[in-house]
């Protein structure tokens, strides 16, 4: 096997193939041009790129024989900032992001990242005539695809006057993580999700008609069964590099799904983290032309949806005891069971069938080590009779600021 980096034909073309298992090899070259600790994600060096590629600026320098610094220049004298955002795409908002080139001496402390803005008329988050939408830094992480000092900037939008943005949700559950902090409250999210080839397929799936049942995939080893392992795993090594705290990866049900986990972590940390885990999934894939969908049924039949469990737990709940706790909670949820159902994503009925390891969206269960509840509460937890649960019910699509924030209101908020 061509042990040597994909090197793309145009511009547009992927430049890494998801087949070859060629990605994070040991190319001299690739190394000697990312000596940081946060490029993970190896690009060929200009010397192997196509001339279709290289700037122009770049080359006709090379032509007249003018000493080029442009890559020192673009090391050592402008940081990267790539400006994160959600839009107001209904009923699933997306993720945004834009650069903004800033000078290596004003630093990348979170204090340190401007405030910017962008057109909200084309986000579905503004009118044409006030197009004017705020972009305020909520967290800064490195980034792990360009390395270097650059970063990634995870913002919050604002209204002109100072205010959230109605599509901003990230306000809203800092006030609950405010309000119930003494429970310390801590969330671990799995995230699902399937990656599709450019005809909307997914990846293990043949142009016409079906792959083999599923079985074998979940958890599954082997060229025949598991596709896309080198996309996941060049994505927990970004999210490492990041500062996510991914706590694991697994191949799913299905072909071509897979799942990595974020946590455990506070609401805040965990949601702005997950969000930034999605961000980097997403611009990795791209450079593979893989499609990363979170969609919660994106092949219809007798193939698994795609699930965001989010495990949760208090501080009396970690404590010896805490069984009680969980148990509470547990009650607390069913209560308000159609609330958190209506905010739990798109498309969760047709998820939420009874089948596939869920229960259906219009009934409550719990139950230990019962993966055809709504609610679990894992073996080890019955064990030990304390840790968490685990809300089985939130789809891959959801925004974790409204579902963590939901779960805090009504688990704590139920609480003495
Ligand atoms: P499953 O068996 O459901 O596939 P996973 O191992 O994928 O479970 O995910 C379990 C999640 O639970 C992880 O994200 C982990 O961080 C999280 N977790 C573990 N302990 C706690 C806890 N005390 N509170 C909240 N989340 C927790
Ligand atoms: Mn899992
Ligand atoms: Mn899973
Ligand atoms: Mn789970």
């Amino acid at each position: 096997m061509n042990k040597l980096p994909q090197i793309p034909t145009s511009p547009n073309a992927p430049s890494k193939s998801v087949d070859s298992g060629s990605l994070c090899d040991n190319n001299d070259a690739t190394r000697a041009t990312s000596n940081n600790s946060h490029a993970v994600h190896k690009r060929a060096t200009t010397a192997q790129r196509p001339a279709a590629m290289i700037p122009l600026v770049h080359w006709s320098r090379r032509i007249l024989g003018v000493p080029n610094h442009q890559e020192d220049l673009r090391t050592t004298v402008a940081i990267k900032a790539e400006y994160i955002w959600i839009d107001g795409t209904e009923p699933t908002p997306q993720l945004r992001s834009k650069t903004k080139v800033i000078s290596d001496d004003s630093g990348t402390d979170l204090a340190d990242m401007p405030v910017w803005g962008f057109d909200g008329s084309s986000t579905n988050q503004a009118t044409g005539d006030k197009s004017d939408c705020v972009l305020k830094p909520a967290r800064v992480f490195p980034d792990p695809i360009r390395g270097g000092e650059n970063v990634l900037v995870l913002c919050e939008v604002m209204l002109v006057d100072g205010k959230a943005h109605p599509t901003n949700t990230r306000a809203a559950a800092a006030r609950t993580a405010k309000k119930y902090k003494k429970h310390e409250p801590m969330f671990g999210i799995e995230q699902e999700y399937t990656m599709l080839k450019p005809n909307g397929n997914p990846l293990g799936f043949p142009d016409d008609g079906f792959p083999a049942p599923q079985g074998p995939y979940y958890c599954g080893v082997g060229e025949i069964a598991i596709t896309g392992r080198n996309i996941a795993e060049d994505h927990m090594d970004a999210c490492l590099a990041a500062g996510v705290t991914i706590s694991g990866i697994n191949a799913e049900v299905m072909p071509g799904q897979w799942e990595f986990q974020v946590g455990p972590a506070g609401l805040l940390e965990v949601s702005d983290e997950l969000w930034v885990g999605r961000y980097l999934l997403h611009r990795i894939a791209e450079d593979y032309g893989v499609v990363i969908s979170i969609d919660a049924k994106p092949v219809k039949g007798d193939w698994n949806g795609a699930g965001a469990h989010t495990n949760f737990s208090t501080k009396e709940m970690r404590e010896d005891g805490g069984m009680k706790h969980i148990e509470a909670g547990c009650k607390a949820l069913g209560r308000r069971a159609a609330v958190h159902i209506a905010s739990y994503g798109d498309g969760v009925e047709d998820r939420l069938t009874g089948a596939h390891e869920t229960q259906r969206h219009d009934q409550f269960s719990y139950g230990v080590s019962d993966r055809g509840a709504s609610v679990r509460i894992p073996w080890q937890v019955a064990v030990d009779k304390k840790g968490y649960l685990e809300d089985r019910r939130p789809n891959g699509n959801i925004d974790p600021y409204v579902v963590a924030r939901l779960m805090v209101d009504t688990i704590c908020g139920a609480m003495k």
